[in-house]
C-alpha cells in the first residue's frame, strides 16, 4: 500500500515508516521539523520506497495530494511534550485541531482510513484505573494550561467520529500511553530522554513533585506494530484504542532505575511543579491503560519491559555522545 504519515520525521513517525518500509509498503513522510528532526530519518533516505516532504499539515493544497496519492494516512503530526504544551498552548492549539481538520477533509473525499493519534492525556485527572476507553475523561480548569493538550486531542477525536458516523469516512482513533525509545527527545519535556541524558552526563536527574506518580512506559516498537496490524483489520474501524503497557513506575522508581542501570553518580533531586511548569501545574497521579479491547482486536500485549526500553534509550544516547553529537 502507499501510506502517508504526517509527522513521518518524528519520534513514532519515523519508527512507523520504517516497519511499513520492511512490510513492503510504499510511504511518504510530511514533517515541517518543529519537534521531528531529519535525522530521525536519514537512514530511510536511500530507500527506494521511501518520500519525504519538508512542509506542515496547514498546507491544504499539498495536503489535498498528498492524502490523495495515499491508500492510508498515520495523521502523527502534532504538537506534543507538557513542556512545549505549558510554554506554547497557541501553537499546541491550532496544530492539534487545525492539522486534523484539514486531514480528516480531504481524506473524506475518497474514503481514506485515517489513524488520529490521540493521547492516554485525554483521560485527565480521572481516578478510574485502568483508564477504560468508554470511560468519563476528567479535564482540569480551562486556566490551566497543560489540560489544552488533552482538549486539542479530544476534540480531534471527536471530529474523526463524527466523519465515521456522517459520511461513513474511515478512522482509528490510537490513544498512546507514554510511548518511549530511541530517537525521542527530553527537549520538549518527556521523562525518559531527560532522565537518562541527566545520568549519562553525572548532572543532578529532575524528579518533579514528590516523585509518587507513576505512569506505564510502552516501547515504540510494540506501538508501530499495534498500528500496522490495526490497518488491516476492518473491524477496528469506526472504534477508538488504548495502547499502551500494564507495567507501572512511580517517576522516583524510574529515576533510580535509570541512575543504577546506567551507574551514574548523579544525585536525585526533586523540583516543585510550579518551579518546573506553571503555578498551578496538575499532575495525573497514576495512568494505565485497559487493554482488553486492543488483545481483543489483534491480540496485542506489550512486550518489552521497562530495563529493556531503558537499555535501549541508554544505549542509543551513549552512541550519540560517542559519536561527538549533542544528547538531547
Ligand atoms: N517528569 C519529571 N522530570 C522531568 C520530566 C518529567 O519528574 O524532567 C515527570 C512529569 O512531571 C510527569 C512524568 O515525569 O509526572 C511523565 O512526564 P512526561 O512529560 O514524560 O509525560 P506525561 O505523562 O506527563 O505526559
Amino acid at each position: 500500500m502507499r501510506i502517508l504519515i504526517t509527522g513521518g520525521a518524528g519520534f513514532i513517525g519515523s519508527h512507523l515508516a520504517e516497519a511499513l518500509l520492511d512490510g513492503g509498503h510504499t510511504v511518504y513522510a510530511l514533517d515541517d521539523l518543529s519537534t521531528g528532526s531529519i535525522d530521525n530519518i536519514t537512514h530511510l533516505k536511500s530507500h527506494p520506497n521511501f518520500h519525504y516532504t519538508i512542509d506542515t499539515v496547514f498546507n491544504d493544497p499539498l495536503v489535498a495530494e498528498m492524502v490523495d496519492r495515499a491508500d492510508v494516512v498515520f495523521h502523527l503530526a502534532a504538537a506534543v511534550g507538557v513542556k512545549l504544551i505549558v510554554e506554547r498552548p497557541v501553537h499546541t492549539i491550532e496544530t492539534n485541531v487545525h492539522g486534523t481538520e484539514v486531514v480528516l477533509r480531504h481524506a473524506a473525499k475518497k474514503k481514506k482510513l485515517v489513524f488520529i493519534a490521540s493521547t492516554s492525556e485525554v483521560y485527565g485527572k480521572s481516578a478510574k484505573v485502568p483508564f477504560n476507553e468508554d470511560a468519563d475523561l476528567v479535564m482540569g480548569a480551562t486556566t490551566r494550561h497543560r489540560w489544552a493538550y488533552a482538549c486539542s486531542k479530544a476534540l480531534d477525536e471527536f471530529l474523526a467520529l463524527a466523519y465515521w458516523k456522517e459520511s461513513r469516512q474511515p478512522v482509528i482513533v490510537m490513544r498512546f500511553f507514554n510511548t518511549v525509545g530511541p530517537r525521542q527527545t527530553g527537549q520538549y519535556g518527556m521523562v525518559v530522554p531527560t532522565f537518562v541524558r541527566q545520568a549519562l552526563a553525572n548532572e543532578p536527574i529532575t524528579v518533579f513533585g514528590d516523585g509518587t506518580q507513576s505512569r506505564s512506559f510502552t516501547y515504540v516498537g510494540d506501538v508501530v506494530g499495534a498500528l500496522v496490524k490495526l490497518m488491516v483489520t476492518p473491524s477496528a474501524i469506526g472504534q477508538v484504542y488504548n495502547v499502551g503497557n500494564t507495567e507501572e513506575v512511580s517517576i522516583r522508581g524510574l529515576a533510580e532505575r535509570i541512575k543504577a542501570r546506567t551507574g551514574s553518580s548523579s544525585e536525585i533531586v526533586t523540583i516543585p511543579y510550579e518551579q518546573a511548569y506553571e503555578a498551578g501545574f496538575e499532575d495525573m497521579p497514576r495512568r494505565v491503560p485497559d487493554l482488553g479491547k486492543i488483545h481483543q482486536a489483534i491480540g496485542y500485549t506489550p512486550k518489552v519491559k521497562l530495563d529493556e526500553i531503558i537499555d535501549r534509550v541508554v544505549e542509543e544516547k551513549r552512541a550519540y555522545a560517542g559519536a561527538g553529537r549533542a544528547v538531547t
